[in-house]
C-alpha cells in the first residue's frame, strides 16, 4: 500500500479502547474495510487482475504455460460501438469480435436493411431501439451506449459517415481504405479533430500477432540492414454487378482494396515512407468486372535509406497473400499475410556457420478484437490510435502516386509526411 493511501483508514483504538471488548474491534475492523474497499477496488482493478480466475502450474517448467483468458473490464463499463453497415466484413468478423472483445461491446446497428439489421440485434441481444439507419444516423448524437462509430460501408461512403459520426460527438473507427481521396481524408482527419473525437483506421495487421513478431525483429536488427520487400495480394472476382468493381462507391480496383495491405506493411515494417512511386497497371475492359477499375496493378517503392519494395495486386488471379522482408543477415516471410487467420511466420537466418529456417508458432488471437480493444483502450486512457487518420491519409496520398505513375509512364515523387503513427499497441491482447 502507498503511505498515502494510510490517511483513509480509520484511527487505530487507544490500548484503553481495546479493553472496551470486541464490539469497539469489529467497528474499528469493519471501518477498515469499509475505507479500504474502493482502495482494494482500484487497486484491483489497476493490476487487472480483479475477476482473472488463475490456476497453478500443473506441468512441468520444460512446458508452456496454460494462460487464462483476461476477462477485462465488466460488460458494463466496455465501450459502446454503433457498426455501421452489415456487410460480410461486419456479419463474419467484426460482430463476432466484439463479442468476445475484453473492453468493447455492442450497442448499436447502423444499416439500410432493418430486417437484417433485426436478426442481427436478436442474435447479439440488443434492443431494437438500438437500430438506425442511414437517414436516422444523426440520431445517434442522443445515445450514451455509443462512444465509438465503426464504419464499414463501401469506400465512398467513409467520408461522409465519418463527418456525420464526428459532428454526433462519437469517436471513430473506419475501415481501410480510409477514403477514396487525399482530399476526403483530410475533410475526415478535420472534422474529428474539430469535434475533439478520436479517428482511427482499421490497419488489423499492425495488431496481428505473427505481423508483430516480424516487425520485432526488424526493430531488433536481427534481419540486419533492410533491403527489400516483396509482397502480393490478389484475389480473383466473380459477380461484376459488386460494388468493389464500380470506381464512384471502390475509389479503384485491387490497389485500394487489398494492394493498399502491401503498401501498409511495406511502411509500417521498415518505419520508412517512400519517397519515389513508379506504379503501371492493366486495365481490361473487354471483361465486364474491369469495365471501371484496373484488372491489376504492380508497384515499387523507393525509400530514402535505400531499401525498397516491389509489389503486385490483382483482382484475377487466384488468392495468394505474401510478404517477404530481406535484410543483410536475415529473411523474414508472412505467407500468407495479411489473412482473417492462419499466418503463418518464417525467417532464415545463418547460425554457426548454417542456414537456419525458423518458424516459430504463436497462439492464435482474434486480430479484429485486437484492433477494436485498442480503440477501446485509446478511448478510455484518452490515447492516440496507433493508427489514425494520418496514416490512411498517407496510404492515399500513395495510392493515387501509383495511379498517376501508371497512366503517366513516369516516377512520381512524394514529400515525406510527418509522423503518421500513434504510440505502439499496448498488451490490448
Ligand atoms: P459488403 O459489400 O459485404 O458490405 C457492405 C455493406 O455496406 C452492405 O452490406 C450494406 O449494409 C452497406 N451499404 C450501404 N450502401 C451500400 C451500397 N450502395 N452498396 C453496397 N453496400 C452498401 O462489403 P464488406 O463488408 O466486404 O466491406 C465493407 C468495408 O470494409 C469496405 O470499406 C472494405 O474495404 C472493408 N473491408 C475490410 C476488411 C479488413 O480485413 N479490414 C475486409 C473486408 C472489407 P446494409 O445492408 O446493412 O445497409
Amino acid at each position: 500500500m502507498h503511505p498515502s493511501d494510510i490517511s483513509i483508514l480509520p484511527q487505530a483504538p487507544s490500548p484503553s479502547d481495546q479493553r472496551a471488548g470486541r464490539r469497539t474491534f469489529l467497528k474499528y475492523a469493519g471501518g477498515i474495510a469499509a475505507g479500504m474497499a474502493p482502495l482494494m477496488a482500484a487497486q484491483a482493478q489497476q493490476a487487472g487482475a480483479s475477476a482473472k480466475v488463475d490456476f497453478p502450474p500443473d506441468h512441468a517448467d520444460s512446458e508452456a504455460p496454460e494462460k487464462m483468458p483476461d476477462p477485462g473490464l465488466p460488460p458494463a463499463e466496455r465501450i459502446g460501438y454503433a457498426v455501421v453497415g452489415l456487410g460480410r466484413l461486419t456479419v463474419g468478423r467484426l460482430l463476432p469480435a466484439l463479442a468476445k472483445s475484453r473492453y468493447s461491446r455492442l450497442s448499436a446497428l447502423v444499416s439500410g436493411d432493418p430486417a437484417k439489421a433485426r436478426k442481427l440485434a436478436q442474435q447479439y441481444g440488443l434492443a431494437e431501439q438500438s437500430i438506425y439507419n442511414y437517414d436516422d444516423f444523426d440520431r445517434i448524437a442522443a445515445n450514451p451506449d455509443v462512444q465509438v462509430v465503426y464504419i464499414v460501408l463501401p469506400n465512398s461512403m467513409h467520408a461522409e459517415f465519418t463527418i456525420r459520426a464526428a459532428r454526433a460527438g462519437k469517436h471513430v473507427l473506419c475501415e481501410k481504405p480510409m477514403a477514396n481521396s487525399v482530399a476526403e481524408c483530410q475533410q475526415m482527419i478535420d472534422a474529428c479533430r474539430q469535434a475533439q473525437r478520436k479517428l482511427m483506421i482499421a490497419y488489423r495487421s499492425q495488431y496481428e500477432p505473427l505481423t508483430r513478431s516480424l516487425l520485432k525483429m526488424a526493430r531488433e536488427n536481427r534481419l540486419g540492414e533492410l533491403k527489400e520487400f516483396i509482397s502480393a495480394n490478389s484475389q480473383n472476382m466473380g459477380d461484376p454487378a459488386q460494388w468493389r468493381l464500380k470506381k464512384a462507391l471502390a475509389g479503384g480496383g485491387p490497389l485500394p482494396d487489398v494492394g493498399i495491405y502491401c503498401i501498409n506493411a511495406a511502411r509500417f515494417l521498415s518505419g520508412e515512407e517512400p519517397t519515389e512511386v513508379l506504379g503501371s497497371m492493366r486495365n481490361n475492359p473487354a471483361d465486364p468486372r474491369f469495365r471501371e477499375v484496373e484488372e491489376s496493378v504492380q508497384f515499387t517503392l523507393r525509400f530514402p535509406s535505400g531499401f525498397s519494395a516491389t509489389c503486385s495486386s490483382g483482382y484475377n488471379s487466384h488468392k495468394s497473400q505474401f510478404l517477404r522482408l530481406q535484410g543483410t543477415l536475415g529473411w523474414g516471410e508472412l505467407d500468407p499475410a495479411y489473412a482473417y487467420e492462419g499466418n503463418r511466420l518464417r525467417y532464415g537466418l545463418l547460425q554457426n556457420g548454417r542456414e537456419v529456417i525458423h518458424e516459430p508458432s504463436i497462439a492464435a488471437s482474434d486480430q479484429f478484437m485486437l484492433e477494436i480493444d485498442h480503440m477501446s483502450q485509446c478511448v478510455r486512457q484518452d490515447r492516440q490510435p496507433h493508427t489514425p487518420g494520418e496514416e490512411g491519409l498517407q496510404d492515399q496520398r500513395i495510392i493515387e502516386a501509383i495511379y498517376a505513375s501508371a497512366q503517366g509512364g513516369r516516377v512520381i515523387r512524394l514529400a515525406p509526411p510527418g509522423n503518421t503513427r500513434g504510440p505502439e499497441p499496448r498488451q490490448e491482447g
